[in-house]
C-alpha cells in the first residue's frame, strides 16, 4: 500500500487563498494541500497526493467520504428534484428521516424525545439547548466544565472553556460557571461531590443553576472520558437541584464512542441531547436538539432560522441510520475496533511514559507537550497521515479514524503514527529531556 504524496505538494495557486481568504482559516495551515476527491478512509490532493484520514472532517465523516449508499441516496433525491432549501416546511426528505429516527433509534432505545431542527452547525443546537433550558426553568446559570467545548456563538462560546477562543468574543461571557471535569484534580478528587457540595451550600456564591451541560468524552477538550459513574452522579446532582441535564453529542455521538448515543448503558437519560456532526453522515450540515416532550416549550419560531431542514442531509442521515443502526453489528464492530485502537495506543504510549485518553474510536495520546504532538502530526502529515491534536495546549494527539475503516488500513495509519512519534523523541525531545 503506497500513499506517499508527491514530494512537491504545490497548490495549484496558493496565492488566491492568500490574497483573499480571510486569516481566520486554520486547519488549512497545518494541512497545506489543496484537496480534490475523497473515497472512504481516502483523500486525495490536486498534485496525485493520496492520504489516510484519521480526522473524518473533525469526526463529521465517521462513515467514510462519499460512502456508496448515501451517495446514491442523495443523488436519485437530487435528480427527482427533491426540494432542496432549508425552511422548516413539512417534506417527504424530513417525514422519512423523522421516522426513521423514530424506528431506529428511539423506539428500540426506549427514549422519547422530542426533535428541534436547529440551524446546521452543532453550535446552534447548543444555543437551543440552553436557551430552552433558561426558559423552561426561569434560571440563567448553566453549569459547564473545565475544557469543554460547546461552540462559537455567544452562548455556546460562553460555555467554552478554551481561552483563545473565548478572546474572540469581544463582549463580558457571561452567566456560565466552569465547573471541575471528572478528574480535574487527579483520581482522588470526586468533583461531582464538589460540585453537590456546591449546589446545596445556600453560601457558596454558585446560583442555582438552569442546566448541567455536559460532554461525556471531551473531543476539543483534550479526550477526556469521564466515568459511568461521575456522569450518573452528575444527572442525579441536576435533577436534585431543579436543572435540566444537557449532553452535548456533537462529536462523541453517530457511533464515535460505540454506541448511536455516546451515554448508552450508563443508566441516566439527559433532558437535552445536542447532535451535528455526524448526523448526516456525509459531512453536510445538520443539527438536532432533542428534548423530553415536557420541555417542548417554545413558541413557534421563538428560536428561528432560515436553514433549519437541511433537505439533502435528511436524505443522506436517513440512508445512515437504515444501513448502519437498524440493527446492532455497526456497533458490536465499532466496539471491537475502539479495544484494538485502544491496545495499541496504550503500546505506544507506554514506550515513552505518556498516557491514553478517550473512549470508543474516540482515542488518543497525550504527549504531555503542544510542541511535541504538533512535530508529531505535522510528519505524520507528510507521510500521508491526516491526523490533528485536541487539548488544552494542543498535546493530545488525536485518531478520529472514519469508524469504518478495516483493521489493516487502521494498523497502517497507526504505523505511520508509531514511526514519527518515535522520530520525533529519538530526536530533539530525547536530547531535550536529558
Ligand atoms: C464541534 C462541536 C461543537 C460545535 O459544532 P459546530 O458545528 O462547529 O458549531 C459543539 N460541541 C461539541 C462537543 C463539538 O465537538
Amino acid at each position: 500500500m503506497t500513499m506517499k504524496p508527491k514530494p512537491s505538494g504545490a497548490i495549484p495557486d496558493r496565492m488566491i487563498y492568500e490574497r483573499r481568504e480571510s486569516g481566520v482559516r486554520s486547519y488549512a495551515r497545518s494541512m497545506p494541500r489543496q484537496f480534490g476527491k475523497a473515497e472512504g478512509v481516502w483523500m486525495h490532493d490536486s498534485e496525485g497526493g493520496r492520504y489516510l484520514d484519521f480526522l473524518s472532517g473533525c469526526s463529521t465523516l465517521n462513515y467514510g467520504h462519499n460512502h456508496p449508499l448515501l451517495k446514491q441516496a442523495l443523488l436519485d433525491y437530487i435528480a427527482a428534484d427533491g426540494i432542496a432549501h432549508g425552511l422548516d416546511l413539512h417534506t417527504d426528505a424530513k417525514e422519512a428521516f423523522l421516522r426513521t429516527f423514530e424506528d431506529v433509534i428511539l423506539t428500540p432505545r426506549g427514549l422519547d424525545y422530542r426533535l428541534m431542527f436547529t440551524g446546521p452547525t452543532g453550535t446552534n443546537a447548543v444555543e437551543a439547548a440552553i436557551k430552552l433550558a433558561r426558559k423552561v426553568t426561569g434560571r440563567e446559570m448553566v453549569i459547564a466544565f473545565t475544557n469543554g467545548f460547546h461552540g462559537m456563538t455567544l452562548g455556546a462560546l460562553a460555555c467554552t472553556g478554551n481561552a483563545a477562543k473565548r478572546g474572540g468574543a469581544g463582549v463580558p461571557l457571561s452567566h456560565v460557571a466552569h465547573e471541575p471535569y471528572d478528574g480535574y484534580y487527579g483520581p482522588e478528587v470526586d468533583t461531582a461531590d464538589l460540585l453537590d457540595q456546591r449546589l446545596s451550600d445556600p453560601s457558596s456564591g454558585l446560583d442555582a443553576p438552569a442546566a448541567i451541560l455536559v460532554e461525556t468524552v471531551q473531543g476539543e477538550g483534550g479526550l477526556n472520558a469521564a466515568s459511568p459513574e461521575w456522569l450518573r452522579r452528575i444527572a442525579d446532582i441536576a435533577k436534585a437541584h431543579g436543572a435540566l441535564l444537557i449532553v452535548d453529542d456533537i462529536q462523541a455521538g453517530c457511533g464515535r464512542t460505540g454506541g448511536f448515543f455516546s451515554f448508552e448503558e450508563m443508566g441516566f437519560t439527559p433532558d437535552i441531547i445536542t447532535m451535528a456532526k455526524s448526523l448526516s453522515g456525509m459531512g453536510l450540515p445538520f443539527a438536532l436538539t432533542l428534548f423530553r416532550p415536557e420541555f417542548d416549550q417554545f413558541s413557534p419560531g421563538e428560536h428561528n432560522g432560515t436553514f433549519r431542514g437541511n433537505n439533502h442531509a435528511f436524505v443522506t442521515a436517513t440512508a445512515a441510520l437504515r444501513h448502519f443502526w437498524s440493527d446492532g453489528a455497526f456497533q458490536v464492530d465499532v466496539r471491537r475496533r475502539g479495544d484494538l485502537l485502544d491496545a495499541r495506543l496504550t503500546r505506544i504510549a507506554a514506550r515513552y511514559g505518556f498516557e491514553t485518553r478517550g473512549r470508543g474510536m474516540m482515542r488518543g495520546i497525550n504527549t504531555g507537550s503542544g510542541e511535541l504532538a504538533g512535530t508529531v502530526t505535522a510528519a505524520c502529515f507528510d507521510a500521508g497521515l491526516i491526523i490533528e491534536t485536541s487539548g488544552a495546549h494542543d498535546e493530545v494527539i488525536k485518531v478520529l479514524a472514519p469508524l469504518v475503516i478495516d483493521d489493516a488500513t487502521l494498523g497502517v495509519g497507526l504505523d505511520i503514527l508509531e514511526t514519527r512519534i518515535r522520530e520525533a523523541m529519538t530526536s530533539e525531545y530525547a536530547v531535550a529531556a536529558e
